[in-house]
């Protein structure tokens, strides 16, 4: 195949497309992404995350945690105790005082009542009760928690801070072995899609499919920012500065697509390529150049070197002769 074949596919680039192209090529994209995603999904579940059973159970020794839950139920329990007699004392401190008044009222007046006298006197005994309930209470309770839960409670907190400590480091671990896969995973999938990209735009039988590998570049370049943002963005923040390497990454990329495009499809060459087809003037586009362009003015034919008669200046062959110019 001559080269110059492939230059005059460029000139082609203003294949029409329909609506219905450009629906079924965003389709495409959508079915892609369903089945990039689905399998980021299953590299993804190929780390297994940290069992949390079976590392609790490594970091408690046999019935620590059942120990210390009963410790706790029964510490509340005579917290519960404390506060309950709190309350009697209220109660009673309340009755013996309206007790207290009202035999001292009668009193002032004169009057000895022997009942309210008993009144009284039974109030005052029932809080020194109550408050006796209460130094009981709180004495069990603060022995309670300085023999049994205060010591068990040490050893319960250290094993809970040890397993929290071992399930994050095991957890940060597989994160950043399947948060590195994906990525990689994304990056290959990306740079296949701008290769199928490439294939469609060159090959001169695939050209006029060129939207076919826009839905791939598109799908690749979609898949990694899903997959970024999604799956390695929540795995690796804090472990590897993932906005510097996605930013810088992503710009790069970027960049390099649009130059790689701007001189694909904007070079001079290109341009001139498709004033070509259009049978206007290569130079500047006026329409029906003749021998001299009528509006900027330049040559347009000259003499072939073979057959010595005169061909278009800017096409590869001769439209004579058919040789090389
Ligand atoms: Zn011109
Ligand atoms: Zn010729």
């Amino acid at each position: 195949m001559p080269e110059s074949y492939i230059d005059k596919n460029e000139g082609k680039v203003g294949y029409e497309t329909t609506t219905a192209e450009k629906i079924l090529a965003i389709a495409l994209t959508v079915f892609l992404l369903i089945g990039g995603l689905r399998l980021a999904g299953a590299i993804d579940r190929l780390f297994p995350h940290p069992n949390y059973t079976l590392i609790r159970q490594e970091h408690f020794p046999a019935n620590l945690e059942a120990e210390f839950f009963t410790l706790q139920q029964k510490y509340h329990e005579l917290r519960v105790e404390v506060q309950r007699y709190t309350d009697a004392e209220a109660r009673a401190r309340l009755d013996y005082e309206k007790a207290r008044e009202e035999y001292r009222t009668l009193l002032d007046r004169g009057v000895d009542d022997p009942v309210k006298k008993l009144r009284w006197e039974q109030t005052r005994n029932q809080l020194e009760q109550v408050q006796k309930n209460i130094e009981t209470a709180q004495t069990t309770l603060n022995n309670f928690r300085a023999d049994l839960f205060a010591p068990k409670e040490i050893i319960f907190r250290a094993a809970e801070q040890k397993f929290q400590e071992d399930f994050n480091r095991q957890a940060r671990t597989r994160n950043l072995k399947a948060g590195i896969s994906l990525l990689i995973y994304a990056l290959i999938m990306f740079i296949l899609s701008f290769l199928i990209f490439n294939f469609f735009r060159t090959r001169s039988g695939l050209s006029r499919y060129a939207l076919i590998g826009v839905s791939f570049l598109g799908f690749g370049a979609l898949q990694a920012l899903i997959v970024s943002f999604r799956i390695v963005y929540p795995y690796l923040i804090g472990i590897i500065p993932v906005e510097a390497i996605v930013s810088i990454g992503g710009s790069t990329i970027s960049i390099a697509g649009i130059v790689y495009l701007k001189n694909r499809f904007f070079s001079s060459r290109a341009i001139r390529n498709r004033r070509l087809w259009k049978k206007v003037c290569p130079v500047c586009g006026f329409p029906d150049p003749g021998n001299h362009c009528s509006w900027c003015g330049s040559a347009q034919l000259v003499e072939c070197p073979s057959c010595k008669k005169l061909t278009n200046e800017y096409l590869p062959r001769c439209r004579e002769c058919g040789e090389k110019l």
